[in-house]
């Protein structure tokens, strides 16, 4: 009989998986006081958070928003990106990444990434330049950052806006500069499957005081500092968090220096005991990230080598007990939204794209993500928690059913 789990024999990696989200008392004496306090909108709280992230990542401004996908919709906005402009993205994302740009009225363009990082690739981005092109939006893949030193250079030669979209990098860092703090601007995302969360909730980091003006006044009905309440200067929305956010998110951000070290221990284990192994391909992290948050742990696997599909690993892996996944499972250009354009253009967002080209995106082909979305495993933030001897366990699991690959 076979010694694999997914054939009866004995599961490699026995072990109770956390829920998610995980609060204590700092949650719940923060919304205590909020809540008997009377001060329930937009206050003391939301700026304390403000500023202890934005310090967190060594940015001079802190915004927030409503949810990621509304900070990245305000960055374009107070960039005045807008009808015929183009934003250069990577596909292998969550829909927000493209579907702000649309919002924006913009259109967004698909550059392929790197298969050794994930994130968006600098010579790509540089043949889908056009003289349309009015911004880089890379996205800090897992926590990885994109190569921030090349779209940099990049931006700065092309005079095009760098925008991150650092919804998985919460503590990241490039050469000691966190995320969000190295292009223009960047944005996180407090989403409840995030790693750090109240619910729903974004944030907008810049050092630049004057996008930061124009981004606190866009998701504050296009007030304007210092002036009256009914005074209102530009075409903004009601984007603000409450303080029972706020105070979730002072009590996830106290926890979090903790979390980010031990999932980056964790992933170091699985790393090390992975390395190497034929028919898996490693995520390594760049040299010059100085740290690195992750969403999610991923690890690339050659069907060719193994002699089995992805998702009989998988199956295999997740019956020894491995939490392990398959990531995004088509690259973003793929879903209808896109591909219908040519024909009915899109729901919801009358008259796009305002007299300029419509994009066909029938014909948009990234083959690294391609073959990233069939091939990639994704292990979520919330088992890299575990102890070091789970993760010690989880690695022999995924081993164990590499050296058995034969009996799939
Ligand atoms: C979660 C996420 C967003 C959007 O964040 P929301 O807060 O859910 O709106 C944007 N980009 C990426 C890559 C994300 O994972």
């Amino acid at each position: 009989m076979s010694e694999l789990a997914i054939h009866g024999g004995p599961k490699a990696c026995e072990h109770e998986w956390s829920s998610w989200p995980i609060w204590d008392d700092r949650e719940r004496a923060g919304l205590n006081a909020v809540l008997e306090s009377g001060e329930w909108w937009y206050g003391a709280r939301v700026r304390e958070f403000e500023e202890r992230y934005a310090a967190f990542h060594g940015a001079k401004h802190g915004i927030t928003s409503s949810s990621g996908t509304t900070a990245l919709e305000t960055c374009l906005a107070v960039l005045e990106i807008g009808a015929g402009d183009e934003v250069i993205i990577p596909p292998y994302t969550f829909v927000a990444t493209a579907s702000s740009v649309l919002r924006s009225n913009a259109i967004p363009v698909f550059a392929d990434i790197e298969p050794h990082t994930l994130c968006l690739d600098p010579d790509d981005v540089e043949r889908k330049i056009t003289p349309r092109t009015k911004a880089i939006m890379p996205v800090h893949l897992a926590g990885h950052m994109a190569d921030m030193d090349r779209l940099g250079d990049i931006a700065r030669a092309r005079n095009l806006y760098l925008i991150e979209d650092a919804c998985h990098a919460w503590g990241s860092q490039w050469k000691g500069k966190g995320a969000g703090a190295v292009g223009h601007c960047g944005v996180f995302s407090f989403q409840v499957s995030k790693n750090i969360n109240s619910g729903e909730g974004g944030i907008i980091l810049t050092d630049d005081d004057d996008l930061a003006d124009m981004c606190r006044g866009f998701t504050n009905c296009g007030r304007r500092k210092g002036k009256a309440w009914y005074a209102h200067y530009s075409l903004g929305s009601n984007l603000r968090l409450t303080e029972f956010q706020a105070a979730i998110l002072l009590a996830q951000l106290e926890r979090y220096p903790e979390q980010l070290v031990r999932r980056e221990e964790n992933a170091g284990i699985l790393n090390d005991a992975l390395r190497g192994l034929p028919g898996i391909g490693l995520v390594e992290t760049d040299p010059r990230m100085t740290r690195r948050s992750y969403h999610f742990y991923t690890f690339r696997i050659d069907s060719e080598v193994l002699g089995v599909s992805r998702e009989r690993f998988l199956e295999a892996a997740q019956a020894e007990g491995v939490p392990v996944r398959e990531g995004y499972p088509h690259p973003l250009y793929t879903n209808e939204l896109f591909q219908c354009i040519q024909e009915n253009g899109i729901p919801a967002h009358h008259g796009w794209p305002f007299g300029f080209e419509v994009p066909d995106y029938t014909e948009v082909s990234c083959p690294v993500t391609e073959q990233v979305c069939a091939d990639t495993c994704w292990i979520m933030h919330t088992a890299l928690l575990a102890a070091p001897s789970t993760i010690a366990d989880m690695a022999a699991a995924i081993r164990k059913v590499v050296s058995h690959i034969g009996e799939l």
